[in-house]
């Protein structure tokens, strides 16, 4: 056991609940309950999420943890605190901010997201890495979504807080975001070891779905079988289950495609499909796609929807089809 570290466990730990409890219980916090209630969040779901507050003050924390004798110094190495611009000491790094903590797996707190109320930049500000938290180790909510993942072998994979909380409250336990940057290789390999299947529930935005796109050769190339969620009119699925509720919901994530679809789906985009040459430049990129499919009928499914998309003849798309896997080898 390494005593700076859990004297930094303590810390975080002592400070989520002193965040949660000025949620609920003071003047302050209470302008933070109203932002969450206006975006849907329930006081089961900030229970559940431990979600809290940082006061609009600089020194919440440094009063805080002071008196509790922690070494001040290390709290700002650990990340709850910032050091003094001008002079010496320390100033909370926190401030105005919902508070969402960040747990390993094991549940024990190791960083915080805080939140701006309303607009305003940074948008989110989080724990920088410590002894505590590698960044590109952890995935937000796994503590909780753990049991309900290896049970169902399968994941639903999102890029925000707002999101694994929507998704969790439309009643899927196994749900954990990535917290804004790309997906990594230790990510992934924590997946593998508990799933089988990841759906992919970006926002449905352009930078979602282009992430999308990036990941879905790494979770194959790792053996994972991958499907997407599609939420319509570039919305994130915090706010597609905030506007349209639970049916519509549902429905997205029982309509997830398959990656060859998802590809198919988003090169479709940049063409016209009404013109002639868009509709060629179209089948030239979807080819590709579907000839390196090594199922015969997998490639038969998507090369008759070609056909019936586009009223071009399914046997002259399988011959070209052929004709590009035979240039694959
Ligand atoms: P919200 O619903 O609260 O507006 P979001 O999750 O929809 O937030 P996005 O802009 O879609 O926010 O970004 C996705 C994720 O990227 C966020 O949940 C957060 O983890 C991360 N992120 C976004 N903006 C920032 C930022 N300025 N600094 C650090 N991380 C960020
Ligand atoms: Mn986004
Ligand atoms: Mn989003
Ligand atoms: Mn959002």
């Amino acid at each position: 056991r390494n005593p700076e570290k859990e004297l930094l466990y303590d810390a975080y730990e002592l400070s989520a609940k002193l965040y949660h409890f000025l949620l609920k219980n003071t003047q302050h916090g209470q302008d933070a309950v109203s932002y969450l209630r206006s975006r849907g969040f329930n006081d089961k779901i900030i229970e559940q999420f431990g979600i809290g507050f940082a006061p609009d003050r600089w020194d919440t924390m440094v009063q805080f943890l002071g008196k509790r004798e922690f070494d001040l110094k290390e709290m700002e190495k650990g990340g709850l605190l910032s050091a003094r611009q001008e002079r010496d000491g320390y100033v909370d790094k926190f401030r105005n901010r919902i508070m969402f903590p960040i747990h390993d797996r094991n549940g024990r707190v190791i960083a915080f997201a805080g939140r701006i109320l309303g607009e305003g930049q940074p948008k989110y500000l989080n724990s920088p890495e410590s002894l505590l938290f590698n960044k590109s180790r952890t995935l937000y909510n796994l503590h909780q979504a753990k049991a309900s993942i290896r049970k169902l072998r399968q994941i639903v994979l999102c890029e925000g807080y707002g999101d694994v909380i929507a998704t969790w409250e439309a009643g899927y336990q196994n749900v954990v975001a990535t917290m804004g940057t790309s997906l990594t290789e230790q990510q992934i390999a924590i997946m593998k070891s508990m799933a089988e299947e990841v759906i992919v529930s970006y926002d449905g935005d352009k930078a979602g779905l282009q992430a999308a796109m990036k990941v879905l050769p790494m979770l194959e190339g790792a053996g994972l079988r991958v499907r997407i969620a599609l939420m319509g009119d570039g919305m994130d699925p915090d706010e597609y289950y905030r506007k349209y509720g639970l049916e519509r919901y549902h429905h997205v994530m029982n309509s997830a495609v398959s990656s060859t679809k998802f590809k198919l789906i988003y090169l479709k985009k940049n063409h016209i499909l009404l013109e002639e040459h868009g509709k060629i430049a179209y089948t030239k990129e979807a080819l590709p796609i579907i000839a390196e499919l090594s199922s015969s009928t997998e490639r038969e499914v998507y090369l008759r929807e070609l056909s019936t998309e586009l009223h071009l003849s399914y046997e002259s798309l399988k011959q070209d089809c052929n004709l590009l896997r035979q240039s694959m080898q």
